[in-house]
């Protein structure tokens, strides 16, 4: 059983994408702020990392966001949240979400979302935490990862207990309602 009170948000940079996703982030932030969560995530202000701290943030909720200074320049940081931490690397701002977050929930985003969706999986698979990760297969986004994930276990290349690690949703409520079951 964990405590969750503060969830780490994963999810994409990019605005380059349809309004249903940025919908689905500032509604996954207004149901956290709701539910009272703390959330953290990587401090931009840009897609549906954007999205979500917005919701959070217009709903009452609080936010803290880990910006790398690597990015300056690159990714758009969000100025008015609760608290931001300014760190060097891309390395230090995932340790830094790792070490403030009880619990991870990935909603759709592209490379960056799934480096760090594996490393806390690949982390929880080496015990090295047990918090709870989930992702939100938002209209089947996450259709072709599960697709992939299974074929890793049916060659043999990860064992039956991965699926254990992670737990796949339809809906933003759907992960509030696991992250309270955890
Ligand atoms: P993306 O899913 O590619 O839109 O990226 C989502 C977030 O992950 C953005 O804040 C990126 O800065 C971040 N990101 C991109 N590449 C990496 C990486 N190699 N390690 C950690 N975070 C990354």
């Amino acid at each position: 059983m964990t405590i969750v009170s503060s969830v780490c948000v994963f999810c994409g940079a990019s605005n380059a994408i349809d309004k249903e996703f940025f919908d689905l982030g500032y509604q996954l932030g207004t149901k956290l702020a709701q539910e009272k969560f703390h959330m953290v995530y990587g401090a931009g202000d840009c897609g549906v990392m954007g999205a979500s701290a917005n919701g959070a943030l217009e709903h009452g909720g609080t936010v803290t966001g880990i910006f790398p200074r690597v990015l300056e320049g690159l990714e758009a940081e969000h100025k008015t949240l609760t608290e931001t931490i300014i760190v060097d690397d891309m390395h230090t701002r995932k340790m830094g979400m790792f070490d403030r977050s009880d619990a991870f929930i990935i909603l759709p985003g592209g490379f960056g979302t799934m480096d760090e969706t594996f490393e806390v999986i690949t982390w929880k698979q080496l015990h090295t935490h047990d918090k709870p990760i989930i992702l939100v297969n938002f209209k089947g986004y996450w259709d072709g990862w599960v697709k992939m994930t299974e074929h890793f276990i049916d060659n043999g290349f990860a064992s039956q207990k991965t699926r254990t690690l992670y737990q796949v949703v339809d809906s933003v409520d759907e992960a509030i309602e696991a992250l309270k079951a955890n």
